[in-house]
């Protein structure tokens, strides 16, 4: 036995899904007609969302902002479990963000989801425009890697002063540890990682879940 994180091979992660994984029949689907298309690996694992599923039932979340839709998996996951509430949702994709829509109404949680498209921060901007400030209760960050800095710096001022942000993506496939690696995408991850490590005004949990999370909340006074 060790004390560290176990490795999941393929033979590990099924068994995992096999004996947790309640997946409703229209996100499965969903899932499916999503691995075909392009950017498909932008989709998160179906564990993963039930783990943020957990989180939103856990912390009773009424109020979810995601930045990055996609074809719309992770807010209807967050959405079923959140029951009533709202969920907005950004992205500048208006082809993969159709699918989406299509699912929501299928998985009947299309009431719930509010997407805005056009540039993120803009839409952010707009939100803090709008006097959203303080009221997020789980923000959902998984875009341009490249503007996750700036995403955060927005979502910190969206966000309920009990309320969870969680990024997407923070260990890149591994790549983040690689220091050789010198790509765009995975110094941006590096530098965010190492920023929030820093951040003094948060706290924070980094767990090896689908592609790596960082959970983020204010620290409480
Ligand atoms: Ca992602």
């Amino acid at each position: 036995m060790s004390n560290t994180t176990i490795q999941i091979d393929n033979k590990i992660y099924n068994y995992l899904l096999s004996v947790s994984l309640k997946e409703h029949k229209a996100l499965k689907k969903l899932r499916e007609v999503t691995s075909s298309m392009p950017g498909s690996r932008m989709q998160i694992a179906p564990d993963q969302g039930q783990f943020m599923a957990m989180i939103v039932k856990m912390i009773g979340a009424k109020k979810l902002l995601e930045i990055g839709t996609y074809t719309g998996y992770s807010s209807m996951v967050c959405a079923m479990a959140m029951k009533s509430g709202q969920i907005i949702t950004l992205d500048n994709d208006p082809i993969a963000t159709e699918v989406a829509k299509t699912f929501w109404k299928e998985g009947e949680v299309d009431h719930l989801i509010d997407l805005r498209l056009g540039e993120a921060l803009d839409s952010l901007n707009q939100l803090i425009e709008e006097k959203h400030s303080a009221s997020f209760d789980f923000i959902f960050i998984d875009a341009d890697k490249a503007n996750y800095k700036n995403y955060y710096e927005l979502c910190l001022e969206l966000l309920n002063p009990n309320g969870i942000i969680i990024f997407d993506n923070v260990l890149w496939s591994g790549a983040v540890a690689d220091m050789d690696d010198k790509s765009k995408n995975t110094i941006a991850l590096r530098d965010l990682n190492e920023m929030l490590f820093n951040d003094q005004r948060i706290d924070l949990s980094m767990i090896p879940v689908g592609d790596g999370l960082t959970i983020v909340r204010k620290k409480q006074s």
